[in-house]
């Protein structure tokens, strides 16, 4: 049996009619950036998300990217964030100019509210937590931190659309929260894409500004800034995707389910609390023999991935450059391990790749 990781391809056929129809719409009005489509998207990402406004950008990169220029974040200032993460996170605030400060994390594999604390200095101008694997972070904690610390809180969310915490939806937490819809990602475009949240109008003028290389009616430039908005194409085909959002969680939560029956006992696994409602961009299960069980389950047709195999604050482009606290995450970061368990992953397949982590683990 050869099981995926993740399979990009669109195989069912009513999905791709939709795809293809949108396409088709979009080259008959024309208007290819800022269509129609875009607005439309940008008041349902809102609107799901409760906030009042959401604006499109190109990437999840660059909608941490703006996020934090909107905040004036610059050379001089500290950005503390988690250490594990799609590097992205940290370039978004490197690329800024400011610093960025690693703190450690939880066995949630997301940011220890703690080490925020200690990291805290006169310098820190935002807290930038990720909700890792789709789990939301310990926001009370975060929020109460960022508080009485006086300084912002953006949230990463670009792998948790569609999460909640005590019902409250991913995004819907920081004073700006950011979204990728990368094609990877569990609401995915057919591309690059992202977003950023918020609910102050001045906020959707600075960034619509930003992204648009700084300038206001187009032509008057006020301050540098980038190309970063979102095809039209893109924000049609998402809105074609989003009437499937629901289900690819359902299904996923439903493997989540699977595994967790499964695997009991027997590797270490995401452990979701009554209060959480996770989309599992990733199952991610952790085991002393990590290694060892990725190459059987390879020898097995099961394809895995590691995300991610390094520490942030240990990539080349960081290491000895940025203040960190890593004692959890340095021990973590050897032991996690993703399965495949995507929308498209069958109950067959879950069954396989259990029995065989099951197998493995009973040998060692
Ligand atoms: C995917 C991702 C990003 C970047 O999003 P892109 O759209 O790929 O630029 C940022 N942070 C996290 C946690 C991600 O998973």
């Amino acid at each position: 049996m050869k099981v995926r990781f993740l399979n990009l391809s669109v195989g069912d056929p009513a999905q791709k009619k939709e795809m293809i129809n949108a396409l088709d719409e979009v080259l008959t009005h024309g208007v290819l950036i800022n269509g129609p489509e875009l607005q439309a998207f940008e008041a349902l990402i809102a609107e799901t998300c409760s906030r009042k406004y959401a604006v499109g950008v190109n990437s999840g990169t660059d909608a941490l990217f703006l996020a934090l220029k909107c905040l004036d974040i610059g050379p001089g200032d500290e950005v503390i964030t988690t250490s594990l993460s799609w590097i992205a996170t940290a370039n978004a605030i490197a690329m800024t100019g400011a610093t960025p400060v690693f703190a450690d994390i939880g066995d949630d594999l997301n940011i220890d509210p703690k080490s925020v604390k200690n990291l805290l200095s006169d310098k820190t101008k935002a807290i930038l937590p990720v909700h890792y694997t789709g789990r939301i972070c310990n926001m009370e904690k975060l929020l109460k931190i960022a508080d009485s610390a006086d300084v912002s809180l953006i949230e990463d969310a670009a792998q948790a659309f569609g999460a909640k915490r005590n019902e409250q939806a991913a995004g819907s937490f920081g004073a700006l929260a950011c979204f990728s819809f990368n094609a990877m990602k569990v609401f995915s475009s057919l591309g690059e894409a992202g977003a950023i949240l918020t609910d102050k109008k001045e906020d959707v003028d600075r960034i619509e500004s930003l992204r648009y290389n700084g300038t206001i009616n187009k032509e008057v430039c006020i301050e540098p800034g980038l190309n970063a908005r979102m095809d039209t194409i893109q924000a049609a085909f998402l809105l074609q995707k989003f009437k499937y959002v629901e289900r690819i969680i359902h299904r996923r939560r439903e493997i989540a389910a699977q595994y967790n029956e499964l695997l009991k006992d027997i590797v270490d696994l995401p452990q979701e609390q009554p209060d959480e409602y996770n989309v599992y961009y990733t199952y991610t299960i952790q085991t002393d023999f990590r290694d060892e069980l990725q190459s059987f389950l390879m020898s097995k047709g099961v394809e895995t991935k590691i995300q991610h195999p390094f520490l942030m604050p240990e990539q080349p482009a960081y290491k000895e450059k940025s203040p960190s606290m890593t004692e959890n995450a340095q021990r973590i970061v050897k032991r996690i391990l993703c399965i495949p368990a995507n929308e498209k992953t069958t109950d067959e397949e879950v069954e396989y790749v259990a029995r065989q982590i099951k197998l493995f683990m009973e040998a060692q």
